[in-house]
């Protein structure tokens, strides 16, 4: 058996059972609660390097009871790798990159689907349904696959052609809506009525929040419970960072941290589509709706977030911000830090290098703080933004001036 005492409404509280098939309570998110105080006497921080580098090495702090339930790809423990000479251009040497593009289909989605999967199946659900313009519908697909569900995706046509052929290659039954996400979340929510399709959408069910966790967990142990300075996160749907700010709140409550108990977490978007980072500057707890949203950055591209209050309660809590980067400069960005550091960046993560170069501008951030930027996805999965590369892309005529140059 887990932890689990519970499930809390993220808005007022109120109290549901765990071990029940949950989804909203009153159109808003559930926090899964633990006892804690068992945790801790369950488990040693120090006996964790004994464990398998996945994320299942934390069992105690997450929502499994079954052990036959568990759907694993071998997701977790992403490198968490110094970044010197892209630190050094920005002015934050001690730059430090989570790399979640090295997980199961190249983006951190995984670590929400094999939780929220791992559950479904434990619950005796036969079929998960999710709207998606992103990496959200392979991920799905994928864990669906792997625990042997069937699975739904529903993307707008623009949706980019690697994660469209990705849902398709790992079996789920995809379709294009003529739309937005949101008209793609009506017809999920159409699917649950009348075909009894479980919904999978961000923060919609409880354990995709349990999955994202893990990340603040592994960047915790592998800073040796030293949480550091400052987080940029890119945000979407916002489960990245919420689950972040719950690792830390659960990892202080278990007193397996040293030192401060929480990071100021920077919230990034893109200025093509930043309701958090507008709501943060009007001082406002709910977001409205951002017009037109468009961004290459597909994770970024979520208008509407249900979990608005909880990104923006967690970034202030921490003393942090939500900003928003320049839309124009996500590509040249992602292609200049890829060639410093080799490392696979997504345009969601060029939004937070673009928000630390301000912040670095503006004196928030210097070179003696310890900074860690999440890289989410691989650079791979955007064909569309890596054709601007192309005409990097020499001939290889035997022109020794060239070759050798
Ligand atoms: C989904 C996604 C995001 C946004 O994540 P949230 O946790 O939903 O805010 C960021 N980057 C990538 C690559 C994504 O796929």
């Amino acid at each position: 058996m887990s932890f689990v005492t519970h499930l809390e409404s993220a808005l007022d509280g109120t109290r549901l059972p765990a071990r029940t098939l949950q989804t909203l309570h009153e159109g808003r998110p559930l926090w899964v609660r633990y006892d804690l105080d068992a945790v801790a006497g369950a488990v040693d921080r120090d006996a964790l390097v004994q464990r398998e580098p996945t994320l299942w090495r934390y069992r105690e702090l997450l929502p499994v009871d079954d052990d036959e339930a568990i759907t694993s790809l071998g997701e977790g423990l992403s490198p968490l790798l110094p970044a010197p000479r892209l630190g050094a251009a920005l002015g934050v040497p001690r730059l430090l990159i989570k790399d979640e593009s090295q997980l199961p289909t190249g983006s951190f989605k995984a670590r929400g689907m094999a939780l929220a999967v791992s559950m479904a199946r434990q619950l005796g659900v036969e079929r998960v349904a999710v709207p998606t313009a992103g990496n959200a519908g392979g991920a799905l697909a994928a864990y669906a696959a792997r625990a042997g569900m069937d699975c739904v995706v529903l993307m707008p046509e623009d949706t980019p052609l690697v994660n469209k052929l990705e849902a398709v290659l790992f079996g789920a039954r995809a379709f294009l809506v003529d739309g937005l996400i949101h008209d793609c979340g009506a017809v999920v929510r159409e699917g649950v009525e009348r075909c009894g399709w479980f919904d999978m959408s961000t923060l919609k069910e409880p354990y995709r929040i349990e999955g994202k966790k893990t990340m603040g967990l592994e960047l915790a142990e592998q800073l040796g419970w030293r949480l550091p300075d400052a987080i940029l996160y890119p945000t979407g749907g916002g489960t990245g960072l919420i689950g972040m700010s719950k690792a830390f709140e659960e990892l202080g409550a278990i007193g397996w941290l040293e030192g401060r108990t929480r990071p100021r977490f920077y919230s990034c978007q893109s200025s093509g589509c930043s309701p958090i980072a507008t709501a943060f500057e009007a001082g406002e707890r709910f977001a409205a709706p951002a017009p037109d949203p468009a961004t290459v950055a597909s994770g970024l591209r979520v208008p509407v977030a249900v979990g608005d209050f909880m990104i923006l309660d967690a970034v202030r809590a921490s003393g942090g911000r939500a900003m928003s980067a320049d839309e124009s400069r996500l590509l040249a960005t992602m292609g200049h830090a890829a060639r410093l550091e080799g490392i696979s960046i997504c345009p969601e993560t060029a939004a937070c290098l673009l928000v630390l170069e301000q912040l670095v501008a503006e004196g928030e951030l210097d070179a003696e703080q310890q900074v860690v930027v999440f890289n989410t996805g691989a650079a791979q999965k955007y064909v569309e933004c890596l054709e601007v590369e192309l005409p990097r892309l020499s001939r290889a005529s035997p022109d020794w001036d060239l070759l050798a140059g």
